[in-house]
């Protein structure tokens, strides 16, 4: 475990109320991690077409994050950082779009990456393409 991912790091953030997304489930974390995002007031314009696109543009950025990070060698801490920050945009959106009706609320984010991730088990080697 490097620095960046300490324990102590990691025991000071659950003290502080933070839950591991392992410990809750991937819909709970994602209900808690919009509710901070909306605390911090990024939901508070009218969710349109266009905000959610924007959102969805905001995932994406991270993952060009990811790219930057890794073609100009900033090293393990900030490729995982921006890694993160992926997850937790991609979390917030879900939730957000369930709390917005465009996503079903029964339709949990733990449900439908279980589901996704078990029939890629089923899938051909390389689902037929090439990368
Ligand atoms: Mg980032």
């Amino acid at each position: 475990m490097n620095s960046y991912a300490s324990a102590n790091v990691i025991r000071k953030r659950r003290e502080e109320g933070h839950a591991r997304m392992s410990n809750i489930g991937l819909q709970e974390w994602a209900d808690q991690v919009h509710a901070v995002a909306k605390s911090k007031g990024f939901w508070d314009d009218n969710v349109d077409a266009n905000f959610i696109l924007a959102k969805l543009a905001l995932v994406a950025s991270e993952v060009s994050e990811v790219l930057e990070a890794y073609r100009k060698e900033k090293g393990s801490d900030s490729i995982a950082d921006e890694m993160a920050d992926i997850f937790i945009r991609l979390a917030d959106l879900y939730a957000g779009m369930q709390e917005h009706g465009i996503i079903s609320e029964t339709t949990t984010f733990d449900d439908v990456v279980f589901l996704k991730s078990s029939q890629n088990r089923t899938r051909p080697r390389k689902h037929g393409n090439l990368i």
